[in-house]
């Protein structure tokens, strides 16, 4: 199968897009007028530039405004073409495509179209070029690429055919079935692209939402299924408009690009049985058994200090690493670790992060599986020379430069704790009632978001839910979930477009992406809010008015009430259950961490979430002096 990217989904100019959809691996681009116009090249420079990276120029787009229009236009529209089919050229592009025209001009009828085309047909053939016809959404006579079909069939010419745009069918939400008697012959080009399902005017839908099949909710997979049947093998192109990606970094989303076609394809192989040309068969997706560990990078103050929150937290300290500075501090089924190794991995993250999450252990059926499933989804992965007695931990880079570890009980990697570290204050006490990691959450730039959510749901078998816009003092923050069905590995996803959120704020104090807080379960909140209290932790403090609220639009009985503001527990239920959750202050206003007992409940507490973010700013100014 040969695939393409079209040049307007990147950011930069032309020569560094060319240059970032080469290095993804794409071996075709559709040139979008725009970005030729704007770029001081020649279209014969720009022609050498692409064959040059090994690329080839799959279309020149977009021909707008063609078909039905009324003499005098008509005829200039015909003029445009020729001057259209003259770039072509030069650029070494055989394919012009026209996408339905949207002009208060033009005149509607299928034969007007019909004819329009055939004559656009025999020009092109005049100068070996062929021409392909797409149904915008918003197209004035012609919105359903069944009718474009209709367009193309009657105009009956060899240099005419027909483009199909997964957004713009899915958007008007049309019917798949009429594709089937399409003859992929006469389908010149596929377009795929994805998108959140959302409820707005489609133009604006189209030109800001797309995104790569896969990070949005529409089903590509179904499409591609019926398109199969057509018998098309041409190029199956990406082409998205979004303002997350021409605001990243053209080469992240290039590979972004291809992550989510091999993705595609995989899934096509698994509910077809038939594998596509050039993609790789991948193993399953992962299964997340849950957290094994969480790793923190620190120096020698900072180890003191945040040993001396997990020992409040209630984790004990139960293992030495027989060879580094590392220490496992546990409780219930969480792993906590301390890392303060003076190089290596963990050193390089502390450096550039200050005391930070540098690794996140994941429990997974099979860890070499995978790393293979990674390692085919251009996922990065990551090695480094271990000492005599140390297991090599599959491991891939994840969000801010930190590490993902696989861990599985299948091999050796399952005895982890064994093999590393020493046993140390044997069956000494001091848990407050936690058992698991509930949830880690990550901040990340908002252009990042995508990226971040396609990683983990192409690779874990995982679902995302659907994205969460949360009011914080300084703005909103997008937030959205990767979770598995039952629970045992839920990451939460955050990025805010205002600088002022504490999500942003997050990225520049912590120069970067990362996990900036670590929800972890008990079976009794208020037992162990009353442990960390005897502890000397802190909780984050909530207001009065909160409880106040809370007892009109819930009907909990005064005495829960009460103990629930006595321990500044925040309170939610939903369908499946209630929800139970209290916070740490931060720890060097970086990370902190959140407590919740969930009864059913499968949410996070979002109508808590202005609560908790208002609290934790008032909490930030209250606490400015440099030496805190
Ligand atoms: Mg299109
Ligand atoms: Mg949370």
């Amino acid at each position: 199968m040969k695939t393409s990217i079209a040049t307007v989904c990147l950011s930069g100019g032309l020569s560094e897009k060319l240059e970032a959809i080469a290095a993804a691996g794409f071996r075709g681009v559709e040139i979008f007028e725009s970005d030729l116009l704007s770029s001081n090249r020649t279209p014969a420079d720009v022609a050498k530039e692409v064959t040059d990276l090994g690329l080839k120029v799959v279309t020149f787009q977009p021909f707008r405004d063609f078909e039905g229009m009324p003499e005098p236009q008509r005829s200039r529209t015909f003029d445009r073409a020729e001057r259209k089919f003259d770039i072509m050229q030069q650029l070494g592009c055989d394919l012009l495509m026209v996408c339905s025209n949207v002009s208060p001009d033009s005149l509607g009828g299928v034969d007007r179209a019909a004819a329009d085309f055939h004559e656009l047909g025999e020009r092109a053939k005049k100068r070996g070029l062929c021409t392909g016809f797409e149904a915008l959404a918003w197209g004035r006579h012609v919105n359903d690429y069944r009718d474009a079909w209709e367009v193309v069939r009657r105009a009956n010419h060899p240099s005419v055919g027909l483009v199909l745009d997964t957004f713009h069918i899915y958007a008007r939400k049309t019917d798949l079935s009429a594709m089937r008697s399409i003859p992929g012959d006469r389908i010149a080009l596929v377009q795929l692209a994805d998108a959140p399902w959302l409820d707005m005017d489609v133009l604006s839908w189209s030109r800001h939402y797309r995104c790569f099949p896969g990070q949005g909710d529409m089903p590509i997979v179904d499409f591609m299924t019926v398109l199969r049947e057509t018998g098309y093998d041409g190029e199956i192109s990406l082409e998205i408009f979004n303002d997350q990606f021409r605001a990243g970094s053209p080469r992240l989303v290039a590979i972004d690009g291809q992550r989510s076609l091999v993705y595609l394809m995989d899934q096509l192989r698994l509910k077809t049985g038939v594998a596509a040309k050039g993609f790789p068969a991948l193993p399953p997706r992962s299964r997340c058994q849950g957290v094994e560990f969480v790793e923190f990078a620190v120096d020698d103050t900072t180890a003191g200090e945040l040993a001396g929150l997990f020992a409040g937290l209630g984790f004990r300290n139960a293992g030495q690493h027989k060879s580094k500075a590392v220490t496992r501090w546990t409780q219930g089924a969480i792993n906590l670790v301390i890392n303060k190794e003076k190089e290596g991995f963990a050193h390089a993250h502390y450096i550039t992060h200050g005391p930070s999450v540098c690794a996140i252990g994941l429990k997974v059926d099979s860890a070499s599986q995978t790393l293979d499933r990674a390692e085919k989804l251009y996922d990065t992965p990551f090695r480094q020379s271990v000492g005599p007695g140390e297991l090599e931990i599959p491991a891939v880079r994840g969000m801010g430069g930190s590490l993902l570890y696989f861990l599985d009980a299948s091999s050796r990697l399952g005895k982890v704790w064994d093999l590393e570290f020493e046993a140390v204050n044997p069956g000494g006490e001091a848990s407050s009632g936690l058992t698991v990691v509930d949830h880690i959450s990550q901040s990340t730039y908002y252009e990042d978001m995508l990226s971040w959510l396609l990683f983990y749901t192409s690779l874990l078998d995982v679902r995302k839910t659907p994205q969460l816009d949360i009011t914080d003092p300084g703005g909103i923050v997008r937030s959205q979930v990767a979770e598995t069905t039952d629970g045992a590995l839920r990451i939460a996803l955050n990025a805010s477009q205002s600088h002022r959120t504490q999500s942003s704020r997050f990225l520049t104090e912590y120069f970067g992406s990362g996990v900036q807080h670590i929800a972890l379960q008990t079976d009794n909140i208020v037992a162990t809010a009353m442990a960390l209290k005897a502890n000397g932790i802190d909780t984050l403090a909530i207001p009065e008015n909160y409880y106040d609220d809370l007892e009109v639009r819930v009907d909990l009985p005064a005495e829960r009430l009460k103990v629930l503001k006595a321990n500044n527990i925040l309170y939610d239920r939903d369908e499946n259950g209630e929800y139970f959750q209290l916070y740490t202050r931060s720890f060097k206003d970086l990370f902190f961490f959140e407590i919740v007992e969930r009864r059913g409940y499968k949410g996070f507490g979002a109508t808590n979430a202005p609560i908790r973010l208002n609290a934790q700013s008032r909490w930030a100014e209250d606490h400015t002096a440099p030496d805190l």
